[in-house]
């Protein structure tokens, strides 16, 4: 099976395999060992764990397992490195550049039966001064959805909201943001500490449950946003914030793009505090309306939230609402009660199924740029002239109050001609951000996918830099190998390697 699976890759990807043999008959034996029936070779299971939520070709592992503790994570690690073979971590397999792909083979680290919430601290953090400073253990298997629904009667919420029902270590992996980060961060702001396992087995913790320390270099600042590539992340504190006095969420639409962003943009650069501002054009609605059964009307639209007192939520709301009238904006269509509120950003969280199903049987090639806010207007406006010149089928979203947005193109995954187009779009869109000061992905990350653009971005030393990090951590080259910290000089023959059957 596993010579089938490599006799169907693209030439580029197998020159990047190592042999996909069976793993070592004595590792076999250690890790049943350590896991029993959790260790399993069934190919349903490889073929699963080798694919993201991407267009980009699966790679299997040779084997999948389910580890249940930190110190079971340490056992497999130590027996992985004694025999030079590689571990690839794996939370929901919701990450979009090809994150999870076995590229060298190895052994997919399943994290999801990792899933109990550890503590929950509502009063450690002085939280009557500052009502946004509580926090919580989780194991890294545990998913946000799973969170929110265990504080649901707290009063406490997590706000970062990946459109997808990731996990928290994945999350953190990817220092992945979503609507609600231009209010409350990002991961980067709202890890406080991880608990990691290193390449060599060892386990660490990277900080304490304070809310500042000068003590030496942040290593969770390291590992949030690593990719699985310098070490396991086995648990993981998070902020948590109250649940705020009052919310509301209002949809407004646009006769034209440029009015929408423009108006984005001014609500940001005036100070309002906004917990949400969302834009999607008319094609993403259209698409939203298909799936989700909604009734959004075919413009370009923004949608809002607000949170703080009701005399806060009155007072920004009308502040945003003047800005939008002064562009042209229709009146503010509201969804006050928390029910509306759910269907409507459960509507725009199906944004990226809803696109896919706009072409049946075909396949999202995402992309994901972030731009400084005063060149935003002309980035989106740019991108869809790109993409129409392309003859793709692209809506856009984007997370605007971090001038964040993307393009998803619709493409038949049959047709290489249309592949190798969809792949000069993106490679346009990320020259365009890179371009005018802004980042080839603001939230998706890199993974394999994205790996050909990091050196026009960051430059040679740079990267050199971060390989430095990867052989100091890992000089065995064990974790997640082939992404992050590669070699540079293996970069470009990364580059599109779907693209080349
Ligand atoms: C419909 C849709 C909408 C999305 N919307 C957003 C969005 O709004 N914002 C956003 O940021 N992302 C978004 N994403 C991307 C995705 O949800 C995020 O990248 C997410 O953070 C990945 O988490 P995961 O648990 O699925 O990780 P996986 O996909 O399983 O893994 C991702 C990477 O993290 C590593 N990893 C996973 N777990 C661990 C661990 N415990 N220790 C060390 N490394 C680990 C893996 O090796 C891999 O490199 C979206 C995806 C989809 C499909």
């Amino acid at each position: 099976m596993l010579a089938a699976v490599r006799q169907g890759l693209p030439p580029a990807l197998r020159r990047h395999l190592g042999s996909l043999a069976a793993l070592p008959v004595d590792l076999g034996a250690e890790l049943r060992a350590i896991l029993g029936d959790r260790l399993t070779t069934a190919p349903s299971a490889l073929e699963q764990h080798g694919r993201d939520e991407s267009f980009h070709r699966p790679v299997p592992p040779q084997a999948v397992a389910f580890p249940e503790s930190t110190e079971e994570v340490a056992a497999i690690v130590r027996a992985a490195a004694a025999h030079r073979t590689p571990i690839v971590p794996f939370g929901a397999g919701t990450s979009l550049e090809g994150h999870v792909a076995a590229l060298r083979g190895g052994i997919c680290l399943d994290m999801t039966r990792m899933n109990r919430i550890l503590e929950v601290n509502p009063e450690d953090m002085d939280c009557w001064v500052n009502p946004e400073d509580m926090d919580c253990w989780v194991q890294a298997g545990v998913t946000r959805k799973q969170l929110d629904e265990h504080l649901r009667d707290t009063g406490l919420f997590f706000p970062v909201d990946p459109g997808a029902d990731a996990t928290l270590g994945g999350m953190a992996a990817t220092r992945a943001s979503g609507t609600a980060a231009v209010r409350y961060g990002t991961m980067r702001d709202n890890v406080r500490s991880l608990t990691v396992v290193l390449p060599d087995g060892s386990v660490t913790r990277t900080g304490r449950r304070v809310r500042k320390s000068s003590a030496g270099y942040d290593l969770t600042a390291l590992f949030v946003g690593s990719e699985g590539t310098l070490g396991v992340i086995t648990e993981v504190s998070l902020r948590l914030f109250g649940v705020p006095e009052a919310a509301a969420a209002a949809v407004c639409t646009f006769s034209g793009m440029k009015a929408a962003v423009d108006t984005a943009t001014l609500v940001m650069q005036s100070g309002i505090p906004v917990a949400r501002i969302e834009l999607m054009d008319e094609l993403q609605a259209d698409a939203i309306n298909k799936y989700s059964h909604t009734q959004l009307a075919l413009a370009p639209t923004l949608f809002f939230e607000f949170h703080g007192s009701p005399a806060a939520v009155k007072e920004a709301a009308e502040a945003a609402g003047a800005i939008a009238a002064d562009l042209g904006g229709a009146d503010f269509q509201w969804a006050d009660r928390e029910e509306e509120r759910r269907r409507l950003w459960s509507a725009r969280h199906s944004a990226y199924y809803a696109a896919r199903a706009l072409r049946p049987g075909g396949n999202g090639l995402i992309t994901d740029v972030c731009v400084p806010l005063s060149r935003l207007t002309e980035c989106v406006l740019e991108a869809q002239r790109l993409c129409k010149s392309h003859g793709l089928l692209a809506p856009l979203v984007g997370h605007v109050g971090d001038s964040n947005f993307h393009m998803l193109l619709i493409i038949d995954p049959a047709n290489a001609e249309e592949l190798a187009r969809a792949h000069r779009a993106v490679d346009d869109l990320v020259h365009l951000a890179q371009d005018v000061g802004g980042t080839c992905t603001g939230e998706h990350g890199i993974g394999h996918g994205k790996l050909c653009h990091l050196e026009r971005e960051h430059g040679l030393p740079a990267l050199q830099a971060m390989h430095g990090i990867k052989q100091a951590l890992d000089p065995l080259n064990i974790m997640n190998p082939g992404k992050l910290g590669s070699d540079p000089a293996g970069f470009a023959a990364a580059a599109h390697i779907d693209e080349q059957a």
